[in-house]
């Protein structure tokens, strides 16, 4: 058996002048649940469809479960998928519309369908059109994993669900894992996936821009002291002359301008406050300082938040200053 569930080699997609999917090179381990993490219109879709054989690459090729996509259909009875917006028949019962996958991919034992509805606490004689949203999206996940797959291949799979929603759906992922499913998955938040995934790529403007274990997010965030005082320029000098020196607080800057949406500004302004190296001891700094007559009103150390993480990795601060 491969190592690989998936791997990609410098796979692009053109649409006319888009370039969708730029020379994408990946790939995911068994076992792993992989997160591919950009902004709208990154390219998720397009490589997800790519992989799943739905549309052809303009360059490069991609391997699922060790066989090139387009060679072998037999694959397909081992890789589960959900892509875009969860399409059911409305008039159709749950267990109707499962029934109808159960055949569609000859499945002999027709418990297939009371066995993934349970599994996924599906209701069986609600139709399908009456269905809250995150109800929705689990017979979608149901008609993916009817058939037990080895792999699934998600786009956006919490898109749009409630906060209920999202917990159930990333628990479900996480007992798949435990069970040895492969999990390759679209997001655009990344806080939701750092819960989830074991690896990381984050994918901007068709390139994958960094591939990394998710274990590791947590040392890639950017940490930094913020001190303030009554008077930060005397501060200022006086941490310079004990060789701490200051950097500047608005780097990286907030990502959304604060006056858009207020609940996104940070708790305290940053221009009030000094900004250290996160690894300059804050009882040091709080020493020299009192000593100096300057004492510390706030120390604390923060960190840059998910969000701001990413942009910075898409460069989208670059982005929106050119
Ligand atoms: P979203 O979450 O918004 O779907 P995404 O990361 O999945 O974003 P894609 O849907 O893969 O992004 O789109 C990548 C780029 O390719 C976008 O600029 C999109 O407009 C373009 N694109 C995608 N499909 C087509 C198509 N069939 N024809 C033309 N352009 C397309």
């Amino acid at each position: 058996m491969p190592d690989f569930a998936i791997t990609t080699a410098e796979v692009s997609k053109r649409f006319g002048a888009v370039l969708a999917v730029d020379g994408v090179s990946l790939s995911v381990r068994r076992g792993e649940i992989y997160a591919l993490l950009g902004l709208n219109g990154a390219g998720k879709t397009t490589l997800i469809r790519m992989l799943l054989g739905m549309i052809r690459p303009t360059a490069g090729s991609a391997r699922v479960l060790g066989v090139t996509v387009g060679d072998d259909r037999s694959i397909w009875s081992k890789v589960g998928y959900l892509v875009e917006s969860p399409a059911a028949y409305p008039e159709l019962t749950v267990r109707e519309n499962l029934e109808i996958i159960r055949r569609l991919r000859r499945l002999p034992d027709p418990r297939a369908v009371d066995d993934v509805m349970e599994r996924l606490s599906l209701t069986p004689h609600v139709r399908a059109g009456t269905l809250s949203m995150g109800n929705a999206q689990r017979l979608a996940l149901a008609k993916a994993l009817i058939h037990r797959p080895d792999l699934l291949i998600l786009d956006e799979p919490v898109n749009g669900l409630d906060p209920a929603g999202v917990v159930e759906i990333r628990t479900m992922l996480l007992e798949l894992r435990d069970q040895g499913v492969t999990v390759f998955l679209s997001s655009h938040i990344l806080a939701e996936v750092a819960r989830l995934a074991t690896r990381i790529g984050i994918i901007h403007r068709g390139r994958l821009r960094e591939e990394f274990d998710a274990a590791d997010l947590d040392s890639r965030v950017r940490r930094r002291l913020m001190v303030a005082t009554r008077d930060n320029d005397k501060a200022r000098a006086i941490l310079a002359a004990e060789g701490f020196e200051t950097i500047d607080p608005l780097d990286p800057p907030h990502h959304l301008d604060p006056a858009l949406d207020p609940a996104l500004a940070p708790a305290h302004d940053r221009r009030e406050e000094l900004a250290l190296p996160a690894t300059v001891p804050p009882d040091q700094v709080a020493t020299v300082l009192v000593h100096a007559g300057c004492p510390p009103t706030r120390l604390a150390t923060e960190e840059e938040d998910l969000e701001t993480y990413f942009l910075r990795a898409v460069g989208a601060h670059h982005d929106a200053a050119s």
